[in-house]
């Protein structure tokens, strides 16, 4: 491969991007990175993050007050968003020089620019033409925004975590992750919220129980969720921005948010010049290899749009850097991937929704449990839990595993192992419980509903 400069280049330093680098350089390929921003990219500067984090101090709220059935007096309390943010920017910079450091000791040589595809084995960086025998697109993607007067009022995810002051209410749109995640936590900081969902039931993909168990959850904690609910405009009024809905009414507020979903950075990079296909939301097409129609390019990642998750976009890293310099094909297994949504209370979950199921395989058992939690029974809060396994009922495999409560996404990712290796429901009957844990129930329920 000494005809090229490199035996990868890599176009984006996220999670996904980091990976693949690292992964060919211990392979002992020559590679480089290019990076235009903060290495480590959406999920470290301007997602997964620093969003948990923002989880955690929203969760301060609930523990407070339930610490007073425990027998706690608390004095006087208050929040500050300024400091939540420095310790936050203070963690994320440390996290960035990890990158930085990872990268380095890995050998990857790492550009701090802008590159672009100019023909299947060459590119510039930087001002300077280089070449490489493969070139692996992991450029990510970004917020996108419908088009509507006033939409440049609103901010998206990648303002949000820089917000100079905490506003006093706030209107968030959209009924995906980002926006369920969002709206719980400017609720819990004490910021009058309404979320706003255009279709009858937000969170389309997750399961119905979900949904619904979630919303009522949420609208329980007073939060303003409103269901067929579209803006028709954004405007600035006196003293903050009048949200005109397209039913007639209005809402004042001092932000709004849109989480109305993400786009892959694709353009403008090369790759259609190059005769790299896309599909029509921009997404780079590729096979089971992540290899794309130029046989030398590849693209792993949001923007390849499969499953949009830093994890899985790691995995198809590290099966890209095998397949090309580890001696034989690794293709990336995008089944069973466990996801959480970090709504409060959040949701974990693993395998199809109860429809899908049913649709897939006719025949199946659901098993369903709501209880309150042993901690609720001291702090007088009716919040509620929610476990939920589907189950195939001719293999008696374990399908799918839902919940929504406390810790849901700790406890998912370690069913999700079970689940991984194909599971019966014998065997979570045989499996003998923690007591006391809500994740005990996942292991005792018996009757099907
Ligand atoms: P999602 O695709 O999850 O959700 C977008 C939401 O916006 C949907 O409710 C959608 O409604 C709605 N929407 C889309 N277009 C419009 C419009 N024009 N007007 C009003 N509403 C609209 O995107 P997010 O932005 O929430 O998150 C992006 C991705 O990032 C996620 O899919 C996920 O893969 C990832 N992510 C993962 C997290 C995690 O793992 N915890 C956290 C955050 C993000 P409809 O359903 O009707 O189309």
């Amino acid at each position: 491969m000494a005809e090229f400069d490199y035996d990868l280049f890599v176009i984006g330093a996220g999670s996904g991007g980091v990976r693949a680098s690292r992964v060919a350089a211990s392979l002992g390929a020559r590679v480089a990175v290019a990076e235009e921003s903060d290495l480590g990219g959406t999920c470290v500067n301007l997602g997964c993050v620093p969003k948990k984090l923002f989880v955690y101090a929203a969760h301060y709220r609930d523990d407070f007050e339930d610490a007073a059935g425990f027998g706690w007096t608390l004095g006087d309390r208050s929040f500050d968003w300024p400091s939540l943010l420095a310790n936050k920017d203070r963690e994320i910079a440390r996290l960035n020089g990890i990158y930085r450091g990872l990268l380095v000791d890995a050998g990857v040589e790492l550009i701090e620019a802008h590159a672009r595809v100019c023909d299947a084995h060459t590119l510039e960086v930087g001002g300077r033409t280089v070449t490489a025998a493969n070139i692996l697109i992991a450029t990510g993607s970004r917020p996108s925004l419908p088009d509507l007067p006033g939409i440049e009022l609103a901010l998206t995810s990648d303002q949000i975590f820089h917000l100079p002051e905490l506003p006093r209410r706030i209107v968030v749109v959209g009924g995906g992750y980002i926006a369920v995640e969002f709206a719980g936590i400017f609720h819990a900081l004490g910021v009058e919220t309404t979320q706003l969902y255009r279709g009858p039931l937000f969170l389309r993909g997750f399961d119905d129980d979900v949904r619904n168990f979630l919303a009522a959850e949420m609208r329980a904690r007073d939060l303003d969720l409103r269901f067929e609910a579209n803006v028709g405009s954004i405007e600035k009024v006196a003293g903050g921005l009048r949200v005109a809905l397209e039913d007639g009414s209005a809402l004042e507020t001092d932000a709004i948010l849109y989480a109305t979903g993400r786009v892959p950075k694709t353009r403008g990079i090369g790759l259609e010049e190059a005769g790299v296909a896309l599909d029509a939301k921009g997404a780079v097409s590729v096979d089971a290899f992540s290899r794309t129609s130029v046989p030398s390019l590849w693209a792993i990642g949001d923007a390849t749009d499969r499953i949009n998750l830093t994890p899985v976009a790691i995995h198809e890293g590290t099966c890209v850097a095998r397949t090309l310099f580890g001696g034989a094909e690794a293709k990336p297994d995008h089944t069973g991937v466990a996801s959480a949504v970090f709504s409060q209370p959040p949701i974990g979950t693993v395998g199809p929704t109860e429809a899908a199921a049913r649709e897939r395989c006719g025949e199946i058992d659901v098993y369903r449990s709501t209880f309150r939690a042993l901690k609720h029974t001291l702090t007088g809060r009716e919040e509620k839990t929610l476990m939920k396994l589907i189950v195939d009922r001719a293999s008696d495999r374990v399908l799918a595993l839902h919940m929504v409560g406390a810790d849901a996404g700790e406890i998912v990712q370690g069913f999700a192992v079970a689940l991984k290796c194909g599971a019966s429901k014998a065997q979570f009957d045989a499996t003998i419980g923690i007591h006391p844990t809500a994740a005990e129930e996942f292991v005792t329920m018996r009757d099907p509903v």
